[in-house]
């Protein structure tokens, strides 16, 4: 919140336009407008800074190293087996895989 608290602190108020009593005024718009996008820019950067992202599907947050060993596995296997006939259950292993 301190983060967020600085950025605003920076951006100059348009005092005109913010005290203006005239409900139909164009003569203000741009600086009205001016201070939205800054104000946008600063939930936007302090978002980015403090607020964690990850792709979406890369990781879940259950998975744990033993179900990365595992799926190593069942990936060495599906590789050592390519000479089987069908490679059918390698296809049912990824649509596990998307389900969980
Ligand atoms: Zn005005």
């Amino acid at each position: 919140m301190l983060l967020l608290s600085n950025l605003l602190s920076d951006i100059s108020l348009p005092v005109d336009a913010l005290l203006c009593q005239d409900t139909l005024c164009n003569s203000h718009s741009d600086s009205l407008e001016w201070y939205y996008n800054k104000i946008i820019d600063c939930l936007l950067s302090a978002s980015r800074q403090s607020v964690p992202v990850v792709k979406t599907g890369v990781q879940k947050h259950w998975w744990t190293p033993e179900l990365d060993s595992l799926k190593q596995e069942c990936i060495d296997i599906c590789h050592l087996k390519s000479d089987w006939p069908s490679t059918e259950w390698c296809y049912k292993y990824r649509a596990i895989e998307k389900e969980i």
